[in-house]
Order: C-alpha cells, then sequence, then structure tokens
C-alpha cells in the first residue's frame, strides 16, 4: 500500500488561513512560532485525522503544502 507525507514549508506560507477553511478533517492550525519572513504559519495540529485529500495543496497561492508519496521499507522480522 502506498504511503503519502503531508508537508508545510514554514517559510513560503503568509499565514493566511484559506487551507484551514477548505480542510474537511480540521487538522490545519495556526502555529504560534513566526517564520523567516515574520509570519505565524499553519501547522498540522492534528496530523493523526489528516486524509492526504490534498484540498489544502490545491488552494494555496503560494504553494506551500504538498504531499509526497513515501517508499514503504520492507520490514524484516528478526
Ligand atoms: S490533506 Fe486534506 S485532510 Fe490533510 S490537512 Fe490537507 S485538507 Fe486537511
Ligand atoms: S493557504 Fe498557504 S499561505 Fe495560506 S495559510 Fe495555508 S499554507 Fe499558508
Amino acid at each position: 500500500m502506498k504511503k503519502y507525507k503531508h508537508e508545510i514549508e514554514d517559510d513560503r506560507c503568509k499565514g493566511c488561513g484559506l487551507c484551514m477553511t477548505v480542510c474537511p478533517k480540521n487538522v490545519l492550525e495556526i502555529s504560534e512560532k513566526v517564520n523567516s519572513k515574520g509570519y505565524f504559519p499553519v501547522c498540522q495540529a492534528r496530523p493523526e485525522d489528516c486524509i492526504k485529500c490534498s484540498l489544502c495543496c490545491i488552494m494555496c497561492p503560494d504553494v506551500a503544502i504538498s504531499i509526497c508519496e513515501i517508499e514503504e521499507k520492507e520490514e524484516t522480522v528478526a
């Protein structure tokens, strides 16, 4: 089964909150840490609820969020 990783590039985010309005799972919140541009970026406050639907990526005007596939390594049982 394929696995996906949700990533927010803090320094691209201007904290506009548009992504938060489209998330069906209420995963995103504005963080309390300021980024290099002086904005408060969004963060995944509830990552376990993320269904990787990519609506937030599509909505972001600054392309600050991405979802990428991660390679799953074969687990070896010792
Ligand atoms: S991928 Fe979907 S569920 Fe996950 S944070 Fe973005 S909008 Fe919310
Ligand atoms: S839509 Fe993009 S720029 Fe706006 S808060 Fe979300 S990640 Fe940041």
